[in-house]
């Protein structure tokens, strides 16, 4: 089912980014861990995929477990970073014929010194999403409609476009291109988030907007967003609250998940498609989370606001 007809059907998604263990033992936990995950029911899942293909096998792993499971609804990201038109293909062949219905469709990072793959070929996220609908309008998934396609939105912007209204014009490109959802970098500001999906509307973007979450649980954690987050704001007043207590490492971790759970309240009262919960693997948190809002099993069962 496509992500878009879930929110349709239920009002709103609550999901999670698992990211494809490393090592043996981290694939050991990690099975533990899902089964914690699957009592929370969630709308889909997602896994994440390394730029290059770095973790393309690793990925294509974890989304056929989760899959043949058939408990959670996985979502692989793709990104077409470094990828060749061919090697895209044959993603999305491999995917297709297991089932898979929606695609997370992604520029990726080029590593450090990297030559960036095929140049030319696949540029930005947008010419992923081209791909995919090709795909889809030459009847090669077993869907009717073929993959959903969702892209990655920056409530506080990209670092690469500091200008916001030419970087909404590329996020309007990628759903002019077919995407049909989208899913946002972590924030911590959920006026911020307001503010930019109001602006993606006033841009003719109404896809659905799903909000990305992500409680910080540590002080090393914290650090570890500000960098793969470039450009994420920590508002004053939680950075205070961690401070006061930044000697106790459970302290900083209830302050981050409480955090979390009010922007999530706050985010469902106020109407948002969908939340999506960066795991890291650990369902700790979230479950936390999902206890302190009652939202156990329960997320189709959101009474309407909008
Ligand atoms: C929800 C989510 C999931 C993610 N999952 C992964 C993952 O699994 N693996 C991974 O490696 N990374 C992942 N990322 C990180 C992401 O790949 C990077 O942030 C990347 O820099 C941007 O990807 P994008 O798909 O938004 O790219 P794009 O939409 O291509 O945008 C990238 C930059 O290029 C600019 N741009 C777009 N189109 C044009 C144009 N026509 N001309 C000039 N500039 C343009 C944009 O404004 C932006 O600054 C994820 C990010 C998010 C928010």
């Amino acid at each position: 089912m496509h992500i878009a007809d879930v929110i349709a059907r239920d009002g709103m998604t609550a999901s999670f980014e698992f990211f494809p263990p490393k090592t043996d033992e981290a694939w050991d936990a990690f099975a533990a861990s899902v089964h914690e995950f699957e009592s929370l029911h969630p709308s889909f899942v997602s896994v994440t995929y390394g730029a290059g293909g770095s973790t393309r096998d690793r990925t294509d792993a974890l989304v056929a477990k989760l899959q043949s499971s058939g408990s959670l609804r996985p979502v692989p990201h793709l990104t077409c970073v470094g990828h060749t038109e061919a090697e895209i293909d044959g993603i999305l062949a491999g995917y297709a014929a297991r089932g898979v219905s929606n695609i997370l469709a992604l520029r990726g990072d080029a590593p450090r010194g990297a030559s960036g793959g095929e140049p030319g070929h696949f540029r930005h996220a947008a010419d992923l999403v081209r791909a995919v609908r090709s795909f889809n309008e030459a009847g090669r998934h077993p869907h009717v409609r073929g993959f959903g396609i969702g892209v990655a939105g920056f409530p506080e912007g990209h670092p690469e476009t500091p200008n916001t209204l030419v970087q909404m014009d590329h996020l309007r490109a990628k759903v002019a291109a077919g995407a049909d959802f989208i899913i946002t970098q972590l924030f911590f500001d959920n006026d911020a988030f307001f503010d930019w999906r109001d602006r993606c509307t006033l841009a003719g973007i109404t896809v659905p907007v799903i909000a990305g979450l992500m409680p910080i649980t540590s002080i090393a954690g914290l650090k570890r967003m500000a960098e793969l987050a470039a450009g994420t704001r920590f508002p004053a007043s939680l950075l205070r609250s961690i401070k006061r207590c930044e000697d106790s490492p459970e302290d900083v971790a209830n302050v981050g998940i409480h955090w979390a759970t009010e922007q999530a309240r706050d985010l469902m009262d106020r109407g948002v498609a969908g939340i999506h919960f960066y795991t890291l693997n650990r369902s700790d948190a979230t479950r936390r989370i999902y206890r302190t809002l009652g939202l156990q099993g329960r997320v189709g069962a959101q009474p309407a606001i909008r």
